[in-house]
């Protein structure tokens, strides 16, 4: 599923290609796709309207136009973005939803196998901050986002640092890959009450996922199942993970064998060795149904 690496890698992508460009067809072939709206009122709002800019929110996308309304993107489990110079050809884009076609000749399709991705428009002058207050927290990559910070979302915490670091709430765009991968990096046990940390361990982990997220992002994104950046090209990431999806395999700090089992609801992979299980940990969860993992849903 994609995280802030890969909307990042998205957004980064389209924005130089889209900005400036005028709005001048959308073609929905799902009308699931559009939240809300009525998908003909969806298109009109968008239509003939200029790209102003492409920012990025947690894993939200925002294509700003010049009537100061945002179309807004989240691809969920399986959506996809992709820009091409010309038209897809027949059949190019297998789970197509819809088309969004611009004033350069250029399009992007927005394909989604499992149909959990939407768009919607969010009106010119909604105030920001409390259109995101409850559904997206602190950009782990910004600026305002420090050790001190992160130290400050964590204390008093009780429920696992796994569980609190998926929560978009609290940090936003980190999901299942990232927080297994940071954890890892500042060798901390996934079950670790979150208001347990030191104060040393809590630098760690906020030195762990900054740097975890700029490694993803240099490397276009994981593409363990559907991912695709926007250009349709697969991510690198999945071949610098450490410990997500490694089961079985030895740790690559010591050898160890690397463990999963759910935590926070989700497959959890450490390894005991170098993330070990000290007192302050969340007792084991039992899940009512141990071989599905929830999907997440971020809004
Ligand atoms: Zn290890």
């Amino acid at each position: 599923m994609p995280e802030l690496p890969e909307v990042e890698t998205i957004r980064a992508q389209l924005a130089p290609r889209l900005t400036g460009a005028v709005v001048v067809g959308i073609e929905i072939a799902d009308p699931l796709i559009v939240a809300g709206d009525d998908p003909a009122a969806f298109a009109a709002t968008v239509c003939g309207r200029t790209v102003t800019e492409i920012v990025r929110r947690g894993k939200y996308l925002l294509i700003v136009l010049d009537s100061g309304d945002a179309l807004a993107l989240h691809l969920r489990m399986t959506g996809r973005l992709h820009w091409r110079p010309g038209p897809a050809g027949p059949g190019e884009e297998r789970f197509l939803r819809a088309t969004i076609t611009f004033g350069n000749g250029s399009t992007v399709t927005f394909g989604d196998a499992r149909r959990f991705g939407r768009m919607w428009i969010i009106p010119g002058g909604t105030p920001m901050e409390p259109y995101w207050r409850g559904r997206v927290g602190f950009e782990p990559l910004a600026r305002d986002f420090t050790a001190k910070r992160l130290a400050r979302l964590l204390a008093g915490r009780t429920a696992s640092i796994k569980a609190t670091l998926l929560n978009q709430a609290i940090v936003a765009g980190l999901g299942n890959m990232y927080v297994d991968e940071s954890l890892f990096a500042a060798g901390l046990h996934p079950r670790r009450a979150a208001g347990s940390l030191s104060p040393a361990e809590v630098r760690r982990l906020h030195r762990a996922i900054r740097d975890r997220l700029r490694v993803a992002i240099d490397a276009g994104g994981a593409s363990i199942d559907t991912y695709r950046d926007g250009l349709g090209r697969p991510g690198r990431m999945q071949t610098l993970l450490r410990v997500h999806l490694h089961e079985g395999q030895p740790c690559p700090r010591c050898g160890t064998i690397i463990v999963k089992d759910v935590v926070a609801q989700r497959g959890t992979y450490w390894c005991p060795h170098c993330q070990p299980d000290p007192s302050g940990t969340v007792p084991p969860e039992r899940s009512r149904r141990p071989r599905r993992i929830r999907h997440e849903v971020a809004a």
